[in-house]
């Protein structure tokens, strides 16, 4: 089985960024995979861009996590690759974060392994050559 899409450049990561916003106009969880550089950011600030912030977006490595709110709803885009464990979210009230209408996007998820609910889509990226690839990984809640 090959469901690893190839993503060509930027832009393509960008588009696929908004197509993503488009799938959730609700909340949900959305937990990005892959390697440092394999484009997780990128894609998030496709997302971002499509719901209207015109800013730029940095990943929030030392502050775990930036919230945005963007058509009346609140986006919260995670950075855990400093997270020291797992417990570390409980701390910050992960709960409040992860209520239904909000929208989370996290990076490096596995380092929140046991502390995060299961995601309703998983994006796992990864280097080919200069350009990427991609592959969503969709749960259905039933
Ligand atoms: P991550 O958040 O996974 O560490 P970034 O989103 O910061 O990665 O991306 C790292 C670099 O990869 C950026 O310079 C970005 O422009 C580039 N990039 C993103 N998507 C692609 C792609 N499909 N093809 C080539 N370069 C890409
Ligand atoms: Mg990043």
């Amino acid at each position: 089985m090959n469901n690893w899409q190839r993503v060509d450049d930027e832009a393509a990561m960008l588009a696929l960024g908004a197509n993503v916003a488009q799938q959730f106009p609700n909340g949900g969880l959305i937990t990005l995979h892959g390697d440092l550089g394999a484009g997780k950011t990128t894609l998030v600030r496709g997302l971002l861009r499509a719901l209207g912030h015109t800013g730029n977006v940095k990943s929030p490595t030392y502050t775990l996590v930036e919230p945005y709110h963007l058509a009346g709803r609140d986006i919260f885009h995670f950075d855990l690759y400093r997270l020291a464990e797992p417990e570390e979210l409980e701390y910050m009230g992960i709960r409040d974060y992860l209520r239904p209408d909000a929208l989370c996007l996290v990076e490096w998820p596995e380092k929140a392994a046991g502390v995060l609910p299961e995601a309703d889509l998983r994006v796992h990226l990864r280097y080919c050559g200069e350009a990427r690839e991609i592959f969503l990984e969709e749960f259905s809640r039933l």
